[in-house]
């Protein structure tokens, strides 16, 4: 498919120069990391080499994240550094950030283009496209424009795949602009994210990670349904390992937990946004369950599979969040007990209703909130661990290597350290767990090969 003889014409040269290396960015969620993986595939396919973080580079492509004002400056900040440390280099930047506001970031001296998402698979086109000029091109469209689908896999790291199975989401939460960058849910057909699963196995790699912005909401455009993929996906061969990056609670159906609990391939995790513990913030954020249906789906799932791994996002500093309401927060999550939390600050985003909301936190008590719950996270966290010590667990092995020590993951999410050995990595393991040891890491010790 990108098979051209790459050749780009610099802003600030009129002499043709073979371009070599390309850099990368993601900021974001596990979509966005899929998704450059495969730009990146598009260029390494047409000649370029993908450089290593710090090296230089002819090309840089961020990909941007826009779910906080946080995650825009941080947007900007990389561009600016690497425009100033590179100032010959072409400067490309896609995702939902250049979606949401694109002329913010064509502002910037020395961007050269700006690709919304629904164009994010033509970027090695349009790169080499490019002709000796100054300023920024924009390619984006209205949010209700948004309806293509860019399929992404992510390759590299060998044991582990992020499979983009959906895109884009209808519920419109209050707090939230994705739908507004990612435009309404669909996905592709089932048989060809099998093929895209085969393709992830061809590569040598074992456990896949289904990734969407609602991937519960799976079968929007296709009337195939979250089980049906599970389904065929279930029977690729090579794949050992599944997770489901993130499900709403309403789509954690009693069929999606009883397919999963019968799967030896999908793994006792579950990763499923709460937002907020209190009732009443959370008819205000719009979310489509209460706290009592949120714990009902909790015991169902715990009801099939034990020793199950909760991670729950938690957004704190909503507004009308009262201290009240927060310390409600905290009981229920000292009630259901999950395994980890991942707390986020609420941050305005223009364009939702919440943003016109009354009953602003100031961002000191936000922070002091998310401390507390980052606090109540690790003692959770350290619980779980603790009631699966000195059990038998099955670990994927990965390749970093820390201090003489390899990691990996068992079953139900806990990381595990053991001695380094090449022979070890991609390959699953029983073992035996032992303590966490002050990184929150267990001790593993190896039962079989
Ligand atoms: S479910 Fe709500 S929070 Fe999640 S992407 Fe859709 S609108 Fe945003």
């Amino acid at each position: 498919m990108y098979f051209c003889t790459f050749v780009v014409r610099f802003k600030n040269d009129s002499k043709m120069s073979p371009v070599k290396k390309v850099g990368f960015y993601t900021l974001g969620c596990k979509l966005n990391f899929s998704e450059t993986s495969t730009i990146a595939r598009a260029f390494e396919q047409g000649g370029f080499v993908r450089a290593v973080r710090g090296e230089r580079a002819d090309i840089y492509v961020i990909n941007s994240c826009s779910v906080t004002e946080h995650a825009d400056k941080k947007c900007r900040n990389i561009v600016r550094r690497l425009i100033k440390e590179n100032p010959g280099a072409v400067v490309v930047v896609t995702g939902c950030y250049a979606q949401l506001k694109p002329q913010e970031l064509a502002a910037i001296e020395g961007v050269d283009l700006v690709v919304g998402n629904n164009d994010k698979g033509t970027i090695f086109e349009r790169v080499a496209a490019l002709g000796a000029k100054r300023g920024a091109t924009v390619h984006t469209c209205e949010a209700g424009e948004l309806t293509g689908f860019f399929a992404a896999f992510s390759t590299g790291d060998r044991t582990r795949s992020f499979l983009k199975v959906q895109d884009g989401c209808d519920y419109h939460c209050s707090y939230c602009t994705i739908p507004l960058a990612r435009g309404a849910s669909r996905n592709l057909p089932v048989a060809d994210l099998v093929r895209e699963a085969e393709a992830i196995a061809a590569k040598g790699q074992r456990e896949i990670v289904l990734t969407g912005i609602n991937v519960g909401d799976f079968g929007r455009t296709t009337g195939e349904s979250f089980v049906d993929l599970l389904r065929a996906l279930d029977a690729v061969g090579g794949i050992d390992r599944y997770r489901i990056s993130s499900i709403e609670p309403n789509l954690l159906t009693d069929e999606v937990i009883a397919f999963t609990a019968g799967s030896d391939k999908f793994q006792p995790h579950f990763h499923v946004p709460l937002q907020s513990g209190c009732d009443r913030i959370l008819a205000l954020m719009r979310r489509r369950y209460n706290t009592a249906r949120f714990a009902e789906r909790i015991g169902a799932v715990r009801a099939q599979i034990p020793g199950v791994f909760f991670g729950i996002d938690v957004i704190v500093g909503f507004p009308g969040e009262t201290d009240e309401d927060f310390e409600v927060t905290c009981r229920f999550l000292e009630e259901i007990r999950p395994a980890f939390l991942h707390v986020f600050p609420y941050s305005v985003r223009p364009n939702t209703p919440a943003a016109e909301m009354d009953g602003k936190v100031a961002p000191d008590v936000a922070a002091h909130r998310v401390q507390r719950l980052g606090e109540l996270s690790s003692r959770l966290y350290r619980s779980f661990c603790a009631a699966q010590q000195g059990r038998e667990a099955k670990v994927l092995w990965e390749s970093t290597r820390r201090g003489g020590d390899m990691f990996g993951f068992t079953e139900n999410y806990i990381k595990v350290r053991t001695p380094f050995d090449r022979e070890r990595i991609n390959t699953i393991t029983r073992v035996r767990l032992g303590a966490l040891d002050a990184d929150g890491v267990a001790q593993a010790t190896i039962l079989s090969e």
